[in-house]
Protein backbone atom coordinates (compact mmCIF):
# COMPACT_ATOMS: atom_id res chain seq x y z
CA UNK A 1 0.00 0.00 0.00
CA UNK A 2 1.30 3.55 -1.15
CA UNK A 3 1.07 5.72 2.03
CA UNK A 4 2.72 8.99 3.44
CA UNK A 5 3.77 8.95 6.87
CA UNK A 6 2.05 10.92 8.90
CA UNK A 7 3.65 9.84 12.53
CA UNK A 8 7.48 8.94 12.10
CA UNK A 9 8.86 7.69 15.12
CA UNK A 10 12.39 7.32 15.64
CA UNK A 11 14.21 6.13 18.44
CA UNK A 12 11.84 6.60 21.56
CA UNK A 13 13.10 5.90 24.70
CA UNK A 14 10.87 6.56 27.96
CA UNK A 15 12.46 5.97 30.94
CA UNK A 16 11.27 5.91 34.74
CA UNK A 17 12.45 6.81 37.55
CA UNK A 18 10.92 4.58 41.03
CA UNK A 19 12.59 4.35 44.32
CA UNK A 20 16.36 5.17 42.92
CA UNK A 21 15.79 2.19 40.05
CA UNK A 22 16.05 3.28 36.63
CA UNK A 23 13.07 1.56 34.17
CA UNK A 24 13.83 1.81 30.64
CA UNK A 25 10.13 1.19 29.63
CA UNK A 26 10.78 2.03 25.79
CA UNK A 27 14.13 0.95 24.35
CA UNK A 28 14.75 2.88 20.48
CA UNK A 29 11.22 2.53 19.58
CA UNK A 30 11.13 3.20 15.65
CA UNK A 31 7.97 3.11 13.50
CA UNK A 32 5.45 4.81 11.06
CA UNK A 33 2.15 5.17 10.54
CA UNK A 34 0.70 6.44 6.79
CA UNK A 35 -2.56 7.91 6.01
CA UNK A 36 -5.51 6.07 6.47
CA UNK A 37 -3.06 2.89 7.65
CA UNK A 38 -3.97 0.62 10.68
CA UNK A 39 -0.75 -0.36 12.51
CA UNK A 40 -1.09 -2.95 15.17
CA UNK A 41 1.00 -2.82 18.40
CA UNK A 42 1.11 -6.21 20.19
CA UNK A 43 3.21 -7.91 23.07
CA UNK A 44 2.73 -9.46 26.57
CA UNK A 45 1.78 -7.39 29.19
CA UNK A 46 4.33 -4.03 30.43
CA UNK A 47 5.98 -4.55 26.77
CA UNK A 48 5.75 -1.15 26.69
CA UNK A 49 2.42 -1.16 24.55
CA UNK A 50 0.56 1.60 26.38
CA UNK A 51 3.64 3.65 27.15
CA UNK A 52 4.61 4.18 23.01
CA UNK A 53 0.83 5.29 22.79
CA UNK A 54 1.38 7.88 26.06
CA UNK A 55 4.97 8.69 24.87
CA UNK A 56 3.47 9.96 21.58
CA UNK A 57 0.53 11.60 22.83
CA UNK A 58 3.49 13.73 25.09
CA UNK A 59 1.84 12.24 28.38
CA UNK A 60 4.62 10.06 29.39
CA UNK A 61 7.01 13.33 29.97
CA UNK A 62 4.65 13.98 33.02
CA UNK A 63 6.19 10.59 34.73
CA UNK A 64 8.94 10.08 33.39
CA UNK A 65 12.24 11.29 30.34
CA UNK A 66 11.44 10.97 26.71
CA UNK A 67 14.03 11.06 24.27
CA UNK A 68 14.13 10.52 20.77
CA UNK A 69 11.66 11.63 17.93
CA UNK A 70 7.91 11.70 17.47
CA UNK A 71 7.38 13.64 14.43
CA UNK A 72 3.59 14.53 13.47
CA UNK A 73 2.86 15.78 9.90
CA UNK A 74 6.56 16.63 9.58
CA UNK A 75 6.66 18.42 13.15
CA UNK A 76 8.55 17.40 16.04
CA UNK A 77 6.41 16.76 18.69
CA UNK A 78 8.96 15.61 21.17
CA UNK A 79 10.22 19.45 21.84
CA UNK A 80 6.72 21.30 21.93
CA UNK A 81 5.48 22.44 24.62
CA UNK A 82 2.20 21.24 26.93
CA UNK A 83 0.61 24.39 25.07
CA UNK A 84 1.57 23.75 21.99
CA UNK A 85 0.46 20.30 21.87
CA UNK A 86 -2.48 20.64 23.59
CA UNK A 87 -4.60 21.60 20.21
CA UNK A 88 -3.05 18.72 18.21
CA UNK A 89 -4.44 16.32 21.10
CA UNK A 90 -7.63 15.35 20.77
CA UNK A 91 -8.24 17.12 17.12
CA UNK A 92 -5.07 15.84 14.91
CA UNK A 93 -4.28 12.44 17.33
CA UNK A 94 -7.30 11.37 19.43
CA UNK A 95 -6.72 8.45 22.08
CA UNK A 96 -8.85 5.98 23.33
CA UNK A 97 -7.64 4.71 26.54
CA UNK A 98 -7.20 1.53 28.36
CA UNK A 99 -9.49 2.67 31.37
CA UNK A 100 -12.38 4.07 30.45
CA UNK A 101 -13.34 5.19 34.14
CA UNK A 102 -9.91 7.90 34.36
CA UNK A 103 -10.20 9.53 31.48
CA UNK A 104 -13.84 10.12 31.28
CA UNK A 105 -15.27 13.75 33.88
CA UNK A 106 -17.18 11.85 36.62
CA UNK A 107 -19.07 15.30 37.18
CA UNK A 108 -19.89 16.27 33.46
CA UNK A 109 -22.65 14.10 31.51
CA UNK A 110 -22.34 12.24 28.36
CA UNK A 111 -23.28 14.54 26.57
CA UNK A 112 -21.32 17.77 27.60
CA UNK A 113 -18.23 16.11 26.75
CA UNK A 114 -18.90 15.17 23.72
CA UNK A 115 -20.05 18.60 22.94
CA UNK A 116 -17.29 20.02 24.63
CA UNK A 117 -14.33 17.82 22.13
CA UNK A 118 -16.80 19.07 19.23
CA UNK A 119 -16.51 22.67 20.35
CA UNK A 120 -13.14 22.61 21.25
CA UNK A 121 -11.87 20.77 18.07
CA UNK A 122 -14.31 21.83 14.96
CA UNK A 123 -16.22 24.73 13.57
CA UNK A 124 -19.86 23.17 14.28
CA UNK A 125 -22.76 25.53 15.36
CA UNK A 126 -24.64 24.51 18.72
CA UNK A 127 -27.22 22.50 16.94
CA UNK A 128 -25.25 20.70 14.60
CA UNK A 129 -22.53 19.79 17.60
CA UNK A 130 -25.77 18.29 19.60
CA UNK A 131 -26.73 16.41 16.22
CA UNK A 132 -23.44 14.78 16.26
CA UNK A 133 -22.98 13.86 19.59
CA UNK A 134 -26.28 12.18 19.11
CA UNK A 135 -25.10 10.69 15.75
CA UNK A 136 -21.63 9.32 17.53
CA UNK A 137 -23.48 7.55 20.25
CA UNK A 138 -25.41 5.84 17.86
CA UNK A 139 -22.96 5.20 15.94
CA UNK A 140 -21.02 3.21 18.85
CA UNK A 141 -24.61 1.27 19.46
CA UNK A 142 -25.63 2.98 22.44
CA UNK A 143 -29.30 2.49 22.49
CA UNK A 144 -31.78 5.64 22.39
CA UNK A 145 -28.94 8.05 22.38
CA UNK A 146 -30.74 11.27 22.06
CA UNK A 147 -31.74 10.39 25.85
CA UNK A 148 -28.42 9.42 27.16
CA UNK A 149 -26.69 12.77 26.27
CA UNK A 150 -28.09 14.02 29.68
CA UNK A 151 -26.86 11.09 31.62
CA UNK A 152 -23.19 10.77 33.46
CA UNK A 153 -20.41 8.42 33.40
CA UNK A 154 -21.52 6.46 36.16
CA UNK A 155 -25.02 5.78 34.83
CA UNK A 156 -23.09 3.92 32.19
CA UNK A 157 -22.09 0.10 32.18
CA UNK A 158 -18.47 -0.73 31.62
CA UNK A 159 -19.03 -1.87 28.42
CA UNK A 160 -21.38 1.55 27.90
CA UNK A 161 -18.69 4.02 28.78
CA UNK A 162 -15.82 1.90 26.72
CA UNK A 163 -18.07 2.45 23.81
CA UNK A 164 -18.77 6.47 25.56
CA UNK A 165 -15.16 7.14 25.42
CA UNK A 166 -14.78 5.79 21.44
CA UNK A 167 -17.35 8.37 20.74
CA UNK A 168 -15.51 11.20 21.98
CA UNK A 169 -12.60 9.73 20.39
CA UNK A 170 -13.65 10.01 17.21
CA UNK A 171 -16.27 13.17 17.42
CA UNK A 172 -13.71 15.47 15.80
CA UNK A 173 -12.46 13.10 12.99
CA UNK A 174 -9.35 12.87 14.00
CA UNK A 175 -6.18 11.97 11.26
CA UNK A 176 -4.57 9.58 14.09
CA UNK A 177 -6.37 7.11 16.40
CA UNK A 178 -4.48 5.56 18.91
CA UNK A 179 -6.80 2.99 20.23
CA UNK A 180 -5.70 0.84 23.60
CA UNK A 181 -7.35 -2.09 23.70
CA UNK A 182 -10.02 -0.50 22.97
CA UNK A 183 -12.66 -3.47 22.47
CA UNK A 184 -11.39 -5.87 25.38
CA UNK A 185 -13.88 -5.61 27.68
CA UNK A 186 -16.84 -5.28 25.02
CA UNK A 187 -18.76 -8.52 23.89
CA UNK A 188 -18.50 -9.74 20.28
CA UNK A 189 -20.89 -8.16 18.54
CA UNK A 190 -19.94 -4.85 20.02
CA UNK A 191 -17.09 -5.25 18.89
CA UNK A 192 -17.23 -5.92 15.69
CA UNK A 193 -19.43 -2.98 15.15
CA UNK A 194 -16.90 -1.21 17.00
CA UNK A 195 -13.82 -2.30 15.11
CA UNK A 196 -15.99 -2.22 11.64
CA UNK A 197 -16.71 1.56 12.64
CA UNK A 198 -12.69 2.56 13.41
CA UNK A 199 -12.07 0.83 9.85
CA UNK A 200 -14.82 3.03 7.82
CA UNK A 201 -13.58 6.07 9.36
CA UNK A 202 -9.80 4.80 8.71
CA UNK A 203 -10.60 4.06 4.50
CA UNK A 204 -13.29 6.95 4.41
CA UNK A 205 -11.23 9.81 6.46
CA UNK A 206 -7.83 8.10 5.78
CA UNK A 207 -7.50 8.20 9.55
CA UNK A 208 -4.36 6.30 10.90
CA UNK A 209 -4.84 4.05 13.77
CA UNK A 210 -2.11 2.58 16.30
CA UNK A 211 -4.45 -0.47 17.76
CA UNK A 212 -2.72 -2.14 20.70
CA UNK A 213 -4.41 -5.61 21.12
CA UNK A 214 -3.89 -8.87 22.66
CA UNK A 215 -6.57 -10.09 20.20
CA UNK A 216 -4.54 -11.57 17.15
CA UNK A 217 -7.93 -12.20 15.81
CA UNK A 218 -8.19 -8.48 15.25
CA UNK A 219 -5.13 -7.91 14.19
CA UNK A 220 -5.33 -10.36 11.33
CA UNK A 221 -8.95 -8.65 10.65
CA UNK A 222 -8.13 -5.21 11.20
CA UNK A 223 -3.88 -3.97 10.83
CA UNK A 224 -2.35 -3.66 7.58
CA UNK A 225 0.89 -4.15 9.62
CA UNK A 226 2.20 -5.37 13.22
CA UNK A 227 4.33 -4.51 15.59
CA UNK A 228 5.31 -6.99 17.74
CA UNK A 229 6.88 -5.66 21.31
CA UNK A 230 9.18 -7.23 23.90
CA UNK A 231 10.70 -5.53 26.99
CA UNK A 232 10.46 -2.31 25.09
CA UNK A 233 11.32 -2.46 22.12
CA UNK A 234 10.17 -3.61 18.67
CA UNK A 235 11.43 -6.87 17.87
CA UNK A 236 9.80 -7.74 14.79
CA UNK A 237 7.18 -5.83 12.47
CA UNK A 238 6.10 -6.07 8.57
CA UNK A 239 3.02 -6.34 6.85
CA UNK A 240 0.35 -7.96 8.84
CA UNK A 241 -0.50 -11.29 6.67
CA UNK A 242 3.49 -11.90 5.80
CA UNK A 243 4.24 -11.45 10.09
CA UNK A 244 1.32 -13.72 10.88
CA UNK A 245 1.70 -16.04 8.24
CA UNK A 246 5.65 -16.56 8.44
CA UNK A 247 6.95 -14.88 11.84
CA UNK A 248 10.72 -14.48 11.77
CA UNK A 249 11.07 -13.83 15.48
CA UNK A 250 11.22 -16.68 18.04
CA UNK A 251 8.99 -14.31 20.42
CA UNK A 252 6.30 -14.02 17.46
CA UNK A 253 6.38 -17.35 16.44
CA UNK A 254 5.69 -18.07 20.33
CA UNK A 255 2.55 -15.34 20.11
CA UNK A 256 1.38 -17.64 17.27
CA UNK A 257 1.95 -20.93 18.62
CA UNK A 258 -1.29 -21.28 19.32
CA UNK A 259 -2.87 -20.11 16.09
CA UNK A 260 -1.49 -22.74 13.32
CA UNK A 261 -3.51 -21.49 10.31
CA UNK A 262 -6.25 -19.16 9.76
CA UNK A 263 -7.06 -16.62 12.95
CA UNK A 264 -10.09 -16.12 14.24
CA UNK A 265 -12.23 -13.57 16.25
CA UNK A 266 -10.27 -13.91 19.97
CA UNK A 267 -7.64 -15.45 19.14
CA UNK A 268 -6.26 -14.21 22.78
CA UNK A 269 -1.99 -14.76 22.54
CA UNK A 270 -0.44 -17.61 23.87
CA UNK A 271 1.51 -17.62 26.98
CA UNK A 272 5.11 -18.07 26.11
CA UNK A 273 7.00 -19.80 29.21
CA UNK A 274 9.00 -18.49 31.64
CA UNK A 275 8.46 -14.78 32.39
CA UNK A 276 9.58 -11.37 30.68
CA UNK A 277 12.67 -9.51 32.21
CA UNK A 278 12.63 -6.95 34.73
CA UNK A 279 12.97 -3.97 32.94
CA UNK A 280 15.37 -3.03 36.12
CA UNK A 281 17.28 -5.68 35.62
CA UNK A 282 17.67 -6.30 31.37
CA UNK A 283 20.26 -8.77 30.30
CA UNK A 284 22.90 -7.12 28.13
CA UNK A 285 21.94 -9.20 25.08
CA UNK A 286 18.63 -9.93 23.48
CA UNK A 287 16.15 -9.33 26.33
CA UNK A 288 14.31 -12.42 24.93
CA UNK A 289 17.37 -14.79 24.82
CA UNK A 290 16.66 -16.40 28.03
CA UNK A 291 13.55 -18.06 27.19
CA UNK A 292 14.60 -18.72 23.49
CA UNK A 293 14.88 -22.33 22.19
CA UNK A 294 17.45 -20.97 19.94
CA UNK A 295 19.36 -18.47 21.38
CA UNK A 296 23.35 -18.98 21.22
CA UNK A 297 26.02 -17.09 23.13
CA UNK A 298 25.63 -14.15 20.74
CA UNK A 299 22.34 -13.72 21.23
CA UNK A 300 23.49 -13.20 25.65
CA UNK A 301 26.43 -11.42 24.45
CA UNK A 302 25.02 -8.72 22.42
CA UNK A 303 21.65 -7.05 21.48
CA UNK A 304 20.16 -7.33 17.53
CA UNK A 305 19.47 -4.44 16.63
CA UNK A 306 16.00 -3.91 14.50
CA UNK A 307 17.34 -4.53 10.88
CA UNK A 308 15.38 -4.82 7.29
CA UNK A 309 15.33 -8.21 6.10
CA UNK A 310 13.19 -7.61 3.53
CA UNK A 311 11.60 -4.81 1.45
CA UNK A 312 9.10 -3.84 4.12
CA UNK A 313 9.84 -6.06 7.03
CA UNK A 314 11.69 -5.39 10.02
CA UNK A 315 13.61 -8.05 12.70
CA UNK A 316 15.76 -7.79 15.70
CA UNK A 317 17.36 -11.43 15.98
CA UNK A 318 20.40 -12.95 15.53
CA UNK A 319 19.48 -16.66 14.91
CA UNK A 320 16.06 -16.47 13.29
CA UNK A 321 16.00 -20.30 13.02
CA UNK A 322 12.38 -20.90 14.77
CA UNK A 323 10.58 -19.98 11.53
CA UNK A 324 8.57 -22.38 8.64
CA UNK A 325 10.24 -20.75 5.14
CA UNK A 326 13.77 -19.96 5.96
CA UNK A 327 14.89 -16.13 6.70
CA UNK A 328 15.49 -13.97 4.55
CA UNK A 329 18.34 -12.51 6.74
P1 LIG B 1 1.64 -2.78 28.22
O1 LIG B 1 2.41 -3.34 27.07
O2 LIG B 1 0.99 -3.86 29.01
O3 LIG B 1 0.68 -1.70 27.81
P2 LIG B 1 2.89 -0.60 29.63
O4 LIG B 1 3.28 0.20 28.45
O5 LIG B 1 1.70 -0.14 30.39
O6 LIG B 1 2.72 -2.12 29.20
O7 LIG B 1 4.09 -0.64 30.67
C1 LIG B 1 5.43 -0.91 30.31
C2 LIG B 1 6.28 -0.85 31.56
O8 LIG B 1 6.37 0.50 32.04
C3 LIG B 1 5.72 -1.68 32.70
O9 LIG B 1 6.81 -2.30 33.36
C4 LIG B 1 5.09 -0.64 33.60
O10 LIG B 1 5.11 -1.05 34.95
C5 LIG B 1 5.99 0.56 33.40
N1 LIG B 1 5.28 1.83 33.61
C6 LIG B 1 4.22 2.29 32.90
N2 LIG B 1 3.83 3.50 33.34
C7 LIG B 1 4.66 3.82 34.37
C8 LIG B 1 4.79 4.95 35.26
N3 LIG B 1 3.96 5.99 35.17
N4 LIG B 1 5.76 4.91 36.19
C9 LIG B 1 6.60 3.86 36.28
N5 LIG B 1 6.55 2.77 35.48
C10 LIG B 1 5.60 2.75 34.56
MG1 LIG C 1 -1.31 -1.48 28.21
Amino acid sequence: MEQTPILEVEGLCTTFGRGGQTLPALRDVSFTVGEGEVLGLVGESGSGKSVTLRSVLGLARRYGEVTGSVRWQGQELITKSERDLRPIRGRDIAMIFQEPMTSLNPLLTVGQQLVETLQAHTDLSRKARRDRAIEMLDLVGIPAAASRLTDYPHQFSGGMRQRVMIAIALAASPKLLLADEPTTALDVTIQAQILDLILRLSSDMKMGVIMVTHDLGVVAQTCDRVAVMYAGRIVEQGPVRQVLRDPHHAYTVGLMQSVPEGVAPRTQLYSIPGTPPSLAHLPPGCAFAPRCAASTEACLATRPALLRVSEDRQLACFNPKNQTKGCAA
